[in-house]
Formats: C-alpha cells, sequence, structure tokens
C-alpha cells in the first residue's frame, strides 16, 4: 500500500514536472488586446514569448501613447492642443508639440503635392455639410454661406516655423481626422517596437500597419472590404509584408438628402462634398499617417486623376468606382504585387 502510494506520489511529481518545463518553454503565441481611440475601436494582435509582453502590460503603454495622441490632435476634446490652437483668437505664433508639428508638416507637404484635394482646414466645411462634432445640418447649405465659409478655408493660411504654428485668421479650423488615425497606428507601432514586439498587426478604425508574421511564419492578411454600406464582404485578401494600409471610402460615411448622396469628404476646390463614383481607395505605403492622407487626397482627385497621381508618385492604390452594372477595380502598377497573390 505504502509502496503504491510513493509510485502515485512520483508520477504526480513527474507532471506536475512537466507542467513547470512547458510553462517555462513557451512558443511564441499570438496575443491581442483592443480597446477605444478617436472616437472608434483599435484592435493590435501580436506575437510573443516573452512573459514581458504580457496583454495586460503592452495595453496600458498602448493606451498611454493614444490617450497622449488625442490630447494634442483631438477636435472632438475641447481641451486637446489642436482645439486651443483653434478657439485661440491671436494670429500670432505659438509653439506646439513636436507630435503636433510632425502631423501637421506633413498634412501640408501632402496638400502641396495634391494640388489642394488634401487639406486640414477644410473643417468648416466638413461642419456646414454636417459631418463634424456639430451635428448634420436640416438642409443644404446655400451658396451664400458656402462662400461666407470659404473665406477662412484654406492650408495656405496654416504656417509651421521653427516649432512654431500660426494662422492667418483667427477663425481657422484645422482638422486632423483624415491623418491622425495613421498617425495613431504608426505611433502604436512604435511603442510595440520600444517593447521588443517584431511582429504585431496593428489597426484604428480599420487603417492599419503590420510587420513580420504570425506564429509558424504564417503572413498577416487582410482584407479590403466591398464598397456597400448594407453588409460587411470581402473583395479582396492581400499580404502586405512590413507595411501600412488605409482605405477611404463614402460607402459608410454619408447621408442621403432628397436623393441625393453626401460623402463626408470635401473636395477645397468646390467647397462642396465629392460627387463621382469613386468609392473606395486603398493605399498601402510605409507609414499609415501617408496611407491615411494620401487615401482621402485621391478620394477627392476622383478616378482618373487618383491614377495619375499615383503612377506619378510610386503608390500602390487600387480604387474601385461604382458602374451600372455593379463595381469596377482599378490599380496602378505599384499595386500589381498584390493582384497576383
Ligand atoms: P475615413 O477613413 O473614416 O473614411 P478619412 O480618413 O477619409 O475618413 O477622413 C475623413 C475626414 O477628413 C472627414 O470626416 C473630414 O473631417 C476630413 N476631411 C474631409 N475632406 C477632407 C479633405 N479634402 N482634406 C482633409 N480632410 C478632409
Ligand atoms: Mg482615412
Amino acid at each position: 500500500m505504502i509502496a503504491k502510494l510513493k509510485s502515485l506520489f512520483r508520477i504526480w511529481l513527474a507532471l506536475l514536472g512537466l507542467a513547470f518545463f512547458v510553462s517555462c518553454t513557451h512558443a511564441p503565441q499570438q496575443l491581442a488586446i483592443s480597446g477605444e481611440t478617436m472616437g472608434t475601436t483599435y484592435h493590435v494582435r501580436y506575437v510573443s514569448a516573452n512573459p514581458r509582453h504580457n496583454p495586460e502590460r503592452v495595453k496600458e503603454a498602448v493606451d498611454a501613447v493614444l490617450v497622449q495622441v488625442n490630447a494634442q490632435m483631438s477636435t472632438y476634446d475641447p481641451e486637446s492642443e489642436l482645439s486651443r490652437f483653434n478657439q485661440r483668437p491671436q494670429t500670432t505664433p505659438v509653439v506646439i508639440s513636436r507630435a503636433l508639428e510632425q502631423v501637421v508638416r506633413r498634412a501640408l507637404e501632402i496638400a502641396e503635392e495634391s494640388d489642394g484635394a488634401l487639406d486640414v482646414t477644410v473643417g468648416p466645411l466638413v461642419n456646414l455639410w454636417g459631418f463634424g462634432p456639430q451635428a448634420r445640418p436640416e438642409q443644404v447649405p446655400s451658396e451664400a454661406e458656402l462662400s461666407a465659409i470659404r473665406q477662412r478655408v484654406g492650408y495656405h493660411m496654416l504656417q509651421i516655423d521653427n516649432h512654431q504654428m500660426s494662422k492667418q485668421v483667427p477663425e481657422l479650423y484645422v482638422d486632423l481626422s483624415t491623418i491622425a488615425k495613421g498617425y495613431g497606428v504608426d505611433r502604436v507601432a512604435l511603442v510595440l517596437e520600444q517593447l521588443e514586439i517584431q511582429n504585431y498587426l496593428v489597426e484604428i478604425g480599420g487603417e492599419m500597419r503590420m510587420k513580420g508574421s504570425k506564429p509558424g511564419d504564417e503572413p498577416w492578411r487582410i482584407a479590403i472590404e466591398k464598397p456597400i454600406s448594407t453588409e460587411r464582404s470581402v473583395q479582396r485578401v492581400i499580404e502586405l509584408g512590413d507595411a501600412a494600409v488605409a482605405t477611404s471610402g463614402d460607402y459608410r460615411n454619408y447621408y442621403e438628402h432628397d436623393g441625393v448622396r453626401f460623402s463626408h469628404i470635401i473636395d477645397p476646390h468646390t467647397g462642396k462634398p465629392i460627387q463621382h463614383n469613386l468609392v473606395s481607395v486603398t493605399v498601402i505605403t510605409d507609414t499609415c499617417m501617408d496611407a491615411d492622407a494620401y487615401a482621402t487626397a485621391l478620394t477627392v482627385m476622383g478616378p482618373q486623376r487618383a491614377l495619375e497621381f499615383a503612377e506619378q508618385k510610386q503608390l500602390a492604390v487600387l480604387l474601385i468606382t461604382r458602374e451600372v452594372d455593379g463595381f469596377k477595380e482599378h490599380s496602378s502598377s505599384a499595386f500589381a504585387p498584390y493582384l497576383s497573390q
């Protein structure tokens, strides 16, 4: 009896030892965290075998940086650095954070490159047409209202010099909605790099950046949605490697008035929501900030100019247009490798 107990005890000890061994030699596993930011959700997936990378700890670091980005550039927070700049009655330069400087500088560069298709000062027009922090208008704005507002819209009235930012008219309103999500993704990626996480996929509100692969060398795959608002279905699945991707489209954010569809993207040259058949623009590039900004700029340009611009800049771009008989894909030469997957 004693001998039997002893041998049972030994088996139990051996099992315990095995369990301990297994728990010490972690295989890399895929972990996930998620949360809310910038009026939308974020998701991060990453691969690690390091107990230091436990999800609670990683989430804490990710949330901290997102809170910081919001405090710098959200127009939904009246206390943010950007909101305070917008409310400021003076036109004299003011010292700004390096983060805000970096994003505004890039926005102004892409504004120049795109001949004003991207314009981060269109905020008052966005609000006029009912897509900003203020509510939707009861009616379509009149031409008089439109031209009054256009007096204080134009990225040329915004300057950055020597870490200082200034505006030419006190009412200038800077809205970084079109670039901030992408920038947020880049900042989260940087946090992961600093934690020495080498394999990850970061997504904020559909804008993504990824690096490395899943456990077992499986590539990260992402789905580009079909441009329809009634259901979520897949247009195309692609593998990106180490890159960022953003999609801009009028199929989710729009409203209808008297049967006319109003997009949340404004053409700065007309002051009105865009009205063409380009319904989805996907851009793949190194940083998510650029992908996000270019996706909006190309959406404003419309299919023909967007493709010309993509060729000229060697940007990997997939466009989807709405045709009488359904949707049509158009892609730039730099997008070709993703088509053949
Ligand atoms: P989403 O990716 O959610 O479709 P975008 O990144 O394309 O959104 O950005 C849309 C937002 O950008 C709008 O809600 C508006 O605040 C702002 N916006 C609209 N038109 C322009 C423009 N021409 N240039 C810069 N920002 C714009
Ligand atoms: Mg976008």
